[in-house]
């Protein structure tokens, strides 16, 4: 986990490398790919990506526009979940 707050894993948002090399927000958990753990808030997807450990965890450089990508994704998926409750 890109930061060191322990929370129930259901609440986690999982990005997974997938087959082809591509990052995504896997909001379903169930993609196929080596996946990171990170709290559905942008503060820590910006802590992994500053401090370089998601794209050490993902084994995989992470480049402006796929940083990008992953702000939209998580942003959308947690609204998406908050929507649901
Ligand atoms: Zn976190």
């Amino acid at each position: 986990m890109a930061c060191r707050r322990v929370r129930p894993k259901r609440e986690l948002i999982r990005v997974v490398r997938g087959t082809t090399g591509t990052l995504s927000v896997d909001l379903k958990g169930k993609a196929n790919g080596r996946g990171a753990y990170l709290c559905p808030e942008a503060e820590c997807l910006e802590r992994g990506l500053a401090a370089g450990s998601l794209a050490k965890e993902l084994e995989t450089p992470i480049d402006e526009q796929t940083m990008k990508r992953l702000r939209e994704e998580l942003a959308a998926g947690v609204s998406v979940r908050v929507g649901g409750r």
